[in-house]
């Protein structure tokens, strides 16, 4: 099986999407007729990665073969460095590396976690991830969650999105939140406080006691992704787990937070690597007896392809994370991920185990330039 020729465009979910909220596609077209899907990160519509996918990309993988897919990665990275692994070149190669294996899959008549070396469980439990408790009153922070509650999710991740320039803004703030969230689920359901780099190192700390008095499970990004040190000194201090890692796109980046200190990742399939760069991770978090929980808030390719990679993990610490619930990420899927009493079930078709509605893919397409 050859590459013919990939196309990579965004996708508008609801009629006159801005670009920044589009999805960030990519299908691999071959020589026998089979497609593969890809999704890349879609910060800012992904608009970036599908432009690396188009212009630096395309040309360079006219004719090679899917199942070198490994090869490619580690080739295409080496070549095009420059333009920034840390970034919009990890999303463009995680979208290319998640088409590769979709086509990995159909060629060879499996669903991806097959060819990942089994499933361990099809059935995956996830967790609601809320945005935005920040800007929010402690009664709208509980109204979210009991919304949340409605889909039977196992655990509560609130994220608090502020304003990364303003550390510390509100303590007595986050703590009430905290507190009220706990009040509202009672002590024995699973909470995860995200602070979205939101602390300085003597804040967190704060913070991190607090949590750890209300019985929260996770605390995440406590402090700026960039500042690696400071994110290990924080998990070393403190009893509660600390996580990071979802703004880490290359092994090495892992590797570096993992040595801080840090003993729950969160690397991101859309961000780095696609599936081989994510069971890289898993190796490396194996290795070190670090939790390799996906950060994962693309609700259908990214999904799907992250929801293999963990199926095929021995130890699921923490369930998969669900951000947006509603269905308007379907629309251009014969069969979406859906989860079913709480938990998402793998499906055994050959590949991610995604179809397309071409019509529907068709009047939603953006063309990059
Ligand atoms: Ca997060």
């Amino acid at each position: 099986m050859k590459i013919t020729r990939i196309d990579a465009f965004q996708i508008e979910w609801t009629p006159g999407d801005p670009a920044e909220r589009r999805g960030a596609f990519l299908l691999v077209h071959t020589d026998s007729g089979i497609t593969g899907l890809g999704e890349a990160s879609p910060m800012q519509g992904g608009l970036v990665s599908l432009t690396i996918l188009k212009h630096h990309i395309a040309s360079a993988i006219i004719g090679a073969d899917p199942l070198d897919h490994a090869v490619i990665h580690d080739r295409l990275l080496h070549k095009l460095v420059k333009l920034g692994p840390e970034g919009a070149l990890g999303g463009a190669l995680a979208a290319l590396d998640i088409a590769l294996w979709d086509l990995k899959g159909k060629l060879l008549g499996q669903p991806i976690y097959k060819l990942l070396g089994g499933a361990w469980r099809t059935e995956l439990p996830f967790y609601a991830s809320i945005g935005n408790n920040g800007v929010r009153s402690v009664d709208e922070v509980c109204k979210a969650v009991e919304t949340r509650l409605r889909d039977k999710p196992s655990a509560i991740k609130i994220r608090f999105d502020n304003d990364r320039t303003k550390p510390d803004i509100d303590i007595p703030g986050d703590i009430a939140k905290a507190r009220a969230v706990r009040q509202l689920v009672g002590d024995d359901f699973p909470l995860a406080f995200d602070a979205n780099n939101g602390f300085t190192v003597g804040g967190a700390i704060r913070m991190g006691r607090a949590l750890e008095d209300l019985g929260y499970w996770w605390f995440e990004e406590p402090v700026q992704h960039y500042h690696v040190a400071q994110m290990g000194e924080v998990a070393r201090k403190l009893d509660i787990t600390v996580s990071a890692g979802e703004q880490t796109y290359t092994l090495s980046g892992v590797a570096d937070l993992i040595s801080a200190g840090v003993r729950m990742v969160q690397p991101d399939i859309v961000k780095m690597g696609g599936i081989t760069g994510l069971m890289r991770c898993a190796a490396l978090c194996q290795a070190h007896g670090v939790e390799l929980v996906p950060h994962q808030t693309q609700p259908t390719i990214g999904h799907m392809a992250s929801m293999h990679v963990s199926a095929a993990q021995p130890h699921a610490t923490k369930p998969c994370e669900l951000d947006d619930p509603s269905p308007r990420r379907h629309a251009v899927f014969v069969n979406p991920p859906r989860p079913v009493d709480g938990r998402f079930h793998l499906p055994q078709t050959p590949g991610l185990g995604l179809d397309l509605i071409p019509a529907e893919v068709a009047s939603r397409r953006i063309d990059i330039g």
